[in-house]
């Protein structure tokens, strides 16, 4: 059985998401503190760390997960791309006339309140 490239958390990041550093060749060690933690056998540990980021814990301090490190990017690239596009979306207004969501920008000519952008005035 090959292990997965893991990571381990060391706390929250300063954009309040929870900070991962790769085990690399420490993998090992984070996977005999996690049997430890948890009294699992190494299949066991395994087993938490493919359930999910906050399932295998190598301390037990609140932040102490490890988790599959592809699995654990993927996740953090889709969290990213959702935040995104949430404050694209904040940042446009819905033109009543053409029906685009525009920059907040492209509404100067008319007040705010008619919600029609500078291109269908
Ligand atoms: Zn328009």
């Amino acid at each position: 059985m090959t292990t997965p490239a893991l990571q381990y958390c060391i706390g929250s990041s300063s954009l309040g998401g929870l900070q991962w550093v790769d085990c690399g060749d420490r993998a090992d060690e984070f996977i005999a503190k996690a049997m430890a933690v948890h009294g699992a056998t190494r299949e066991g540990v395994m087993a938490l760390i493919a359930k999910g980021p906050k399932s295998a814990r190598y301390h037990t301090d609140w932040y102490a997960y490890l988790r599959d490190k592809a699995r654990g990017e993927a996740a953090d690239a889709i969290a990213r791309d959702r935040a995104a596009s949430a404050r694209r979306q904040q940042q446009t207004t819905l033109c009543r006339k053409c029906g685009q969501h525009l920059p907040t920008s492209r509404f100067t000519t008319l007040p705010a309140s008619a919600q029609t952008c500078d291109d269908c005035v």
